[in-house]
């Protein structure tokens, strides 16, 4: 066994020990480790930004998807990128198992859902070694990407907090024994402990990254101000921020009262890591990513990196500016996105703070297709949902229930049925305060 991999299976002992609420499969791992040799050269070919995909092996690369994929079938012809008709997230939610190469099937496929930060979730089947490779060398990537290679000597941990109700806490060691763990954290913003508990991890781990959404992040950072005690951070390697706009006021704080590098990379479920920040801290899209933007500046992406769905020209319902030409040299267009997929803190006269994304799971219990949360003042929320199905004639109440329950008492709740136009990504949640 590698020397990094032994430090990496005691950092695993030691997490266990003092949290004892992470599971760690031990099955799984051993599986994994038969991809370790295969990890070590992705990395290699990652760091080294090998691998381009162009328009044109794209292009050349239909004929052969056409042909396995059920999909792809009806594509016509493709001379140029634009003869690819553009494929929606309605249509890979509807039919998504029409996506998936067939011969991709033997291998043991692994099965990821989008976040539904922006959209009712989608399910995306990776294979093994795509499933490693984001688990693995993404923040990695964006390491280097933003030039902090020095942040990645080992022993390297990552911890990874999420607001998702449906995610446990875990803890995974790479197989190549190149990058230490990642861990999961899930985190309650509303529940104090939780947040505490959050907070005391990462001061005892040190984490060379820890990576969130910003809300997230900025919410961390408004308990940190509030106790004005020791900063949990000050061990922390960097901070990277993913998943939703980066706000500047938000970069501005988490940077500046934190002391620490911020990376952010721009990911989604459907094409993996898409775009990481360069020392100039600007976006530039991934080599294995093929980019474009439309007229009215929609981003529509194409990657093959995962051989069980390759993705060609994915409307990502993002909007942005594409460019070349940025002071850090790099050879991949540098990326622009336009403001989003901001998620609005929601401050409650308590002096607490609410993250809305995490009344995700409320909707999707309740069979919610679409919905809009509005605080409107400092103590009341209103809420529009459209249901997926058939509703009960209780769904508003049991939703407003469901709501209420997560809230500080002092808070109401308004809920109301309506049919909603599918979102744009910055439609859901909203914050008419000031
Ligand atoms: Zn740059």
């Amino acid at each position: 066994m590698a020397r990094t991999e032994e430090v990496a299976l005691g950092q695993v002992r030691d997490l266990l020990r003092d949290f004892p609420a992470f599971e760690f499969d031990v099955v799984a791992h051993l599986q994994s480790m038969r991809h370790g040799t295969w990890l070590r050269k992705a990395w290699t070919r990652t760091r080294a930004a090998r691998d381009r995909l162009t328009p044109e092996h794209l292009v050349a690369s239909t004929d052969d998807l056409r042909r396995r994929i059920p999909g792809y079938r009806g594509l016509p012809p493709v001379r140029t990128l634009d003869d690819i008709p553009l494929l929606t997230s309605q249509r890979l939610r509807a039919d998504s198992l029409l996506f998936i190469d067939p011969a991709e099937t033997d291998e043991s496929l692994v099965m990821t859902t989008t976040s539904g930060t922006t959209g009712p979730s989608l399910r995306v089947l990776y294979t093994q070694h795509f499933h490693l490779r984001e688990l693995f060398l993404a923040v990695p990537t964006a390491l280097v990407r933003a030039g902090l290679d020095h942040l990645l000597a080992t022993p390297f941990l990552t911890l990874h907090v999420t607001d998702s109700t449906r995610a446990t806490a875990q803890v995974f060691s790479d197989p190549a024994g190149l990058f230490g763990l990642q861990a999961r954290v899930p985190v309650a913003v509303g529940d104090p402990a939780s947040v505490d508990r959050t907070l005391a991890m990462i001061e005892e781990f040190k984490p060379a990254a820890v990576t969130s959404r910003p809300e997230l992040l900025g919410a961390l950072l408004h308990t940190v101000r509030r106790r004005q005690g020791r900063n949990p951070f000050a061990s922390v390697g960097c901070l990277v921020s993913s998943g939703s706009t980066l706000t500047p006021t938000l970069r501005a704080d988490l940077s500046g009262l934190l002391g620490l590098p911020l990376v952010e990379l721009y990911a989604l479920t459907e094409t993996g890591l898409t775009a990481a920040a360069c020392p100039q801290a600007a976006l530039h899209v991934e080599p294995s990513v093929v980019a474009e933007t439309l007229a009215d500046g929609t981003i529509v992406l194409s990657s093959l990196a995962n051989a069980a769905m390759p993705i060609l020209r994915y409307d990502s319902g993002d909007r942005g500016r594409l460019d070349d030409g940025c002071p850090c040299g790099s050879s991949t267009p540098r990326l622009a996105l336009a403001p989003g997929r901001v998620v609005p803190c929601f401050h409650w006269p308590t002096g607490e703070l609410f993250v809305p994304t995490a009344l995700h799971d409320v909707f999707e219990r309740f069979s919610v297709r679409e919905f809009r949360v509005v605080q409107v003042s400092p103590d009341r929320l209103e809420i529009t949902i459209e249901p997926a199905t058939a509703a009960p004639p209780t769904l508003t109440a049991d939703v407003a229930a469901a709501v209420t329950a997560m809230l500080p008492t002092s808070v109401t709740v308004a809920v109301s049925a309506s049919d909603l136009p599918a979102g744009r990504p910055n439609d859901r949640y909203r914050s008419e305060l000031a």
